[in-house]
């Protein structure tokens, strides 16, 4: 369901808090409140603190700070996705009921072991397809007496979509992941489930997040489609790159920027907004560098490639 041209536009900013920010997620908030004023629009803030081993205690409220150092602060309280279990359980019993989720017995080294025995040994970073060994019916064998551990969703089909940044876009489900989990062995809640659950439950417009998460759209569209919500707009930022070539995260030494007075503040938005694209702004605090920053960005999004909604 393509969302109605000229629905008023809802973007967020939807942080892990499994630490600080640091510059390259400082782009991704950046963005998303830019591309919301610009549109005349609200913005939001979701804590996905759904992956609890990963989550470090206090680290949504230090997120939240840092925000409000930079000016940027959300339209409406923020959403914490631990508080949404009910509305992601939901979800998928509609999915189970449609017969697009399944149960799957299979250890992280039972799928390994399967494309082994095919001769594809695993390569550093890839994601392992997941072979569809516990799939009910055709095509699969279903739990064979083993224990349910993870649910998984059916994920099949070529997804086209357009990226504001990135133009045209396609994904072979299929091929890319295979059955995606939807619920994790461990109990926890996937991001791929809860993202669209609650994207939709906030009435998302446009999704503005950094370009290591593009390749997750597919399966959020097919998500979507399946659960009869509708699909965002999407742009994906650029990203910030460490020393050694790779996404700066908080495992290759990202630093929180210093947002300890307005002048540091302003100095990291600069750096945060040369990333998407901004010119220095010279500006006299950081209010007015926001101001100054919503102009140039409605100049840069204008430049970007012109599509119509998908059907
Ligand atoms: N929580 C995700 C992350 O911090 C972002 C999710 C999203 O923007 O869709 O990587």
């Amino acid at each position: 369901m393509a969302r109605a041209p000229g629905a008023a536009y809802r973007g967020r900013f939807a942080p892990s808090p499994t630490g600080p920010l640091h510059a390259g997620s400082l782009v991704a908030a950046l963005a998303s409140w830019l591309d919301a004023r610009a549109h005349g629009g609200r913005w939001l803030v979701r804590i996905e603190d759904v992956d609890t081993p990963r989550c470090l205690p206090g680290a949504a409220g230090t997120i939240l700070g840092q925000l409000a150092a930079c000016g940027l602060r959300p339209d409406e309280p923020p959403w914490y996705q631990s508080e949404r279990g009910a509305a992601y359980a939901d979800a998928l019993q509609r999915l189970r009921d449609a017969g697009l989720a399944y149960d799957c017995g299979c250890t992280r080294r039972d799928i390994e072991l399967h494309w082994l025995a095919r001769g594809q040994p695993h390569t550093a970073d890839a994601e392992r397809v997941y072979p569809g060994t516990c799939r009910p019916g055709a095509g699969g064998a279903g739990l064979q007496g083993r224990p349910a551990r993870a649910q998984r969703f059916i994920g099949e089909g070529v997804v086209h979509w357009q990226d504001r940044r990135l133009g045209a876009q396609q994904q072979d489900v299929a091929v890319a992941v295979g059955d995606f989990v939807l619920h994790r062995a461990d109990g926890l809640w996937a991001y791929q489930l809860a993202v669209v659950v609650d994207d939709a439950a906030q009435g998302i417009t446009d999704v503005v997040r950094g370009e290591d998460l593009a390749d997750n759209t597919a399966r959020q569209i097919l998500l979507q489609r399946a659960l009869g919500l509708p699909t965002p707009r999407y742009l994906h930022t650029p990203l910030v790159l460490a020393a050694d070539g790779r996404k700066l995260s908080k495992q290759n030494g990202a630093v929180p920027p210093d947002l300890s007075r307005p002048a540091a503040a302003q100095h990291a938005l600069q750096a945060a907004g040369a990333v998407l694209g901004l010119p220095p702004l010279p500006a006299a605090g950081v209010a007015e560098w926001l101001a100054q920053a919503v102009r140039a960005w409605a100049g840069i999004i204008a430049a970007f490639p012109t599509f119509s909604d998908p059907p």
